[in-house]
């Protein structure tokens, strides 16, 4: 395995700065998308490359049509191969620790000889350029470690789009030998409920405050969390995160049973000093193997695939029904006739509809 050091760091969208202009590394990319074949992907994703596995998921990230028919023969193709990983959902404020965190975590498991690949879901990385895992200063470690691959979160219209994009490679990454995958997100609008449907596990990252821990805190993300951590136990901050301990845990309690019989836990960890990580793992541990055990980890999968079957059709109509010239020629037509008062809302849908 000459370079698949050399290929990451290539190939995980942090290049090093200065080596090739954006412009050049675009026609490249294009390039190699264009020669290899769906069979050449399949193959080299499943021996483990991550080169190919950056390239295809390009290929699932890109808007072009011919783009998009390869990756879906390729997903389809590694399907059989997927599914063997263990999908966890990290979210938590801006600042809160998540990438020191996952930089610890994925440490610690990839000492234990796993694979581990982190994937992203942004919705805000399409307005302001950037996004998380895009910096590439956050995670240096692991970003260097041969058996992890980092990934930034892909730009897209909606939350939707963005979040389908993830959970393909979600599949590439799994058919590429990568047994724990981590997704991040940040607690923007409703991406923590898409990162929820795309996990077994779904860990909550907060900070100890002056005794008022539950208070900003949306209640559906109580409700998703199976692990509240919190984080930045350490120093003065020690003693605090204790006291939130008790509290969040009362308060889960008070939370009738989730339909996986499993009790939220809330754990306490300083990732900066790679403290409560072991802990952390081995509740994920036990998680599996609980709902392994009363079959609930395979009927959330098999809910999951539904939602999703479900939720790409949604999709596919909307972006037809957009894209399509007719609508778009009509519609502007009927938004000027809502704003002189000519029609109502409802009439001026049912015409783009029969259109
Ligand atoms: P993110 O925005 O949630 O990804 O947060 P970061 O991982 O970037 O961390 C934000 C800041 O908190 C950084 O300055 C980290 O060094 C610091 N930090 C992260 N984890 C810990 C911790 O366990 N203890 C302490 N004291 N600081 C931490």
């Amino acid at each position: 395995m000459k370079n698949e050091k050399t290929a990451l760091k290539e190939n995980q969208g942090v290049s090093k700065p200065g080596t090739t202009s954006k412009s050049a590394a675009e026609k490249i990319k294009k390039n190699r998308v264009k020669q290899n074949s769906v069979d050449e992907f399949v193959s080299r994703i499943l021996d483990g490359d991550i080169t190919f596995l950056s390239r295809a998921i390009t290929l699932v990230e890109s808007t072009n049509n011919k783009h998009q028919q390869k990756a879906n023969e390729i997903l389809e193709r590694c399907l059989p191969f997927a599914n063997k990983s263990i999908r966890i959902g990290i979210t938590g404020v801006p600042g809160v620790g998540k990438s020191t965190f996952i930089e610890a975590f994925g440490k610690y498991l990839t000492s234990k000889k796993s694979k581990v690949a982190v994937l992203a879901v942004d919705p805000s990385s399409t307005i302001n350029k950037g996004s998380i895992l895009g910096d590439k200063t956050r995670m240096d470690q692991l970003v260097t470690d041969q058996n992890a691959f980092i990934r930034p979160s892909p730009s897209g219209k909606s939350l939707g789009g963005v979040a389908q994009k993830t959970r393909e490679s979600i599949i590439l990454c799994e058919a590429a030998g990568f047994n724990t995958i981590i997704i991040e997100t940040v607690g923007v609008g409703q991406s923590e409920t898409v990162v929820h449907s795309m996990v077994d596990f779904f860990l909550l990252l907060k900070l100890a405050g002056a005794g008022d821990e539950l208070q900003g805190i949306k209640r559906g993300i109580i409700e998703m969390a199976d692990a509240i951590v919190i984080n930045k136990a350490d120093g003065e901050n020690k003693q605090n995160a204790q006291i939130a301990k008790v509290e969040f845990n009362r308060a889960l309690h008070l939370y009738p049973l989730k339909e996986s019989k499993w009790q939220p836990k809330v754990l306490t960890a300083s990732a900066i000093n790679n403290i409560g990580i072991s802990e952390i793992d081995q509740m994920i541990s036990d998680y599996i193997i609980q709902t392994k055990e009363n079959t609930y980890f395979d009927f959330k999968r098999n809910q999951q695939n539904e939602f999703w079957l479900l939720s790409t059709i949604e999709q596919q109509l909307k972006n037809n029904f957009y894209n399509n010239s007719k609508i778009k020629d009509r519609l502007s037509i009927e938004v000027s006739n809502l704003k002189k008062g000519k029609t109502t809302p409802f009439n001026a849908a049912k015409r783009l509809l029969n259109l």
